[in-house]
């Protein structure tokens, strides 16, 4: 980590906030304040305090930045040459390096991520910036061959304005996934950032600006989902929305996209399985586990959540991972430990009343169990890393997703039991496995309903490697060569000669 970021972030830890925040709406290339006047306050999960204020919009606002969007999408985006649309899009990402440090620590002090996780996620979030600002010339029709009497031919067009609703675990880099391959189609967007977590959306748009994108192509409205987030999801001119958040929610945007024939990209929950056989190597078993369930302190769509370990291997997996839960070091996430706080007191409730209803259930807890304060300031949301063992297969524990650092164990006795327990649930987001025997580690892959599958590593990949759920956890594909297809529509012409 650079001296800078560890400076900027003892300063903000001292001070508890972070000067020259973005304080409003953007909407045309410049801070809008909404029409209402009413403003929220955000807070520092680390700490439990308010450490900045922000705008909410409401239906008039979001129609400003809708129009916006629309004027930029018939004017300056239209005649943008796909060229200088490609250079803008690597000028953000470069600005974004730039601003690195500034861009962390807002997102530490927003979210309660460590600021390793922050960092990781801006850069990532430079990355998709460039990756899609290559594309963006390269987005190609074909011809038709019909035959010498005529020419027919496609041409990819940018769907139209798009809207796009963040949650509140990756505000940068689910906003950036979403509007990198949406302007590089040529698209325009309007973003509504969680309430929780406005800040870096608002910063994002500033930066964009800088990079050279014309007014009005990238909006952002703050505000609350009930009114700003369904007011942009119902409006008739928003022709695709990408969604990253609960189930329910996203259920009630695709019910309102249909009301005006919108398309919609939903990123849900999940339940993931990490599957360990027998003959895996357990040391990396257990390193992955760590990742699979306490990166961002658990509050992952992605997590692997459920621990599905082949009985033979099962006491020496739980007994090497508990031992290695109880070694991480949870607290403020800009002092950079090993876990961050959960994100919002609601959350930690909720994760707090699962783990609760566990040990009333006299469940076995290998690990954790507890909400806990930041050691030093004895202030803060945080929970311990928690393992809860041997759960059934038909327990809610198993069934739904708890998004937060606990780890339910289910125990397997075979191959085919390991993949009848991973596909158990309503969600298909991701799934591990952990073997040494590449033939069932591919077969594995085939037999298990999952938008992505890790072999021996849990979250390998990249933002090159599309992503995306099936059944309750949704549908589309975001990042890679895929996550570009939701904002291009193709067009056919035929001329008779
Ligand atoms: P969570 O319960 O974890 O906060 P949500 O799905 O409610 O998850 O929130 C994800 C995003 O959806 C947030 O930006 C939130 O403001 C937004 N949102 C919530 N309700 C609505 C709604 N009715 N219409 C559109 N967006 C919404």
């Amino acid at each position: 980590m650079s001296d800078g970021i560890t400076q900027l972030a003892q300063d903000v830890l001292k001070s508890g906030t972070l000067t020259g925040l973005p304080q409003h709406l953007f909407i045309d290339g410049k801070p809008v304040k909404a029409a209402s006047g009413n403003r929220m306050e955000t807070f520092d999960p680390g700490s439990g305090r308010a450490f900045a204020q922000f705008d909410l919009a409401n239906a008039e606002d979001v129609n400003r930045a809708v129009q916006s969007s629309h004027k930029a999408l018939m004017g300056a985006w239209r005649i943008t040459k796909p060229a200088e649309r490609s250079a803008i899009l690597c000028r953000m990402g470069a600005l974004m390096r730039r601003d690195l440090a500034r861009l962390s620590v807002a997102e530490t002090l927003d979210s309660g991520k460590t600021l390793n996780e922050a960092q990781w996620d801006v850069l990532a979030s430079a990355r998709m910036f460039e990756y899609y600002g290559g594309l963006a010339d390269k987005l190609q029709g074909s011809t038709i061959p019909l035959g010498l009497d005529y020419l027919s031919y496609t041409i990819a067009e940018p769907v139209g304005v798009t809207a796009h609703i963040i949650p509140w675990n990756y505000p940068t880099s689910t906003i950036v996934r979403g509007i990198a391959p949406a302007l590089a189609a040529g698209c325009t967007v309007v973003c509504k950032p969680a309430e929780t977590t406005p800040m870096t959306a608002l910063m994002i748009a500033a930066l964009l600006t800088e990079a050279g994108l014309p007014d009005g192509v990238c909006n952002i409205i703050t505000g609350t989902g009930p009114e700003a987030g369904a007011a942009l999801v119902a409006h008739p001119l928003v022709r695709h929305i990408t969604f990253t958040g609960s189930v329910p929610t996203g259920i009630a945007t695709m019910k309102s996209a249909a009301d005006h024939v919108a398309s919609v990209t939903l990123e849900l929950g999940g339940k993931s399985p990490m599957v360990v056989l027998n003959d895996a190597d357990i040391d990396a078993a257990v390193e992955g586990a760590r990742w699979a369930i306490y990166s961002n302190a658990g509050q992952v769509c992605s997590a692997g959540s459920r621990l599905i370990v082949e009985r033979k291997v099962h006491a020496e997996m739980v007994e090497k991972f508990a031992k290695a839960s109880k070694s991480l070091r949870v607290g403020h996430g800009l002092r950079n430990l090993d876990i961050g706080a959960v994100n919002s007191l609601l959350q930690l409730g909720r994760i707090e009343a699962n783990v609760n209803d566990a040990k009333a259930r006299g469940l076995s807890i290998a690990a954790g169990g507890s909400s806990v304060h930041d050691p030093q300031t004895g202030k803060g949301w945080f929970f311990e890393p928690t393992i809860i063992d041997d759960v059934g297969l038909n327990d809610r524990l198993v069934q739904e997703e708890i998004f937060g650092p606990v780890m339910v164990v289910q125990v397997v006795d075979s191959y085919e039991e390991a993949v009848e327990a991973a596909n158990c649930t309503q969600f298909a987001l991701a799934a591990g496995i952990y073997t040494k025997d590449v033939t069932k580690a591919l077969r594995f892959a085939r037999d298990v309903d999952a938008g992505q599958v890790y072999i021996n590593e849990y979250y390998a990949g990249g933002i090159e490697v599309p992503f995306g759920g099936n059944r309750n956890s949704g549908f589309g594909r975001e990042k890679g060569l895929d996550g570009v297809k939701a904002y291009l529509r193709t067009k056919a012409v035929t001329a008779r000669l």
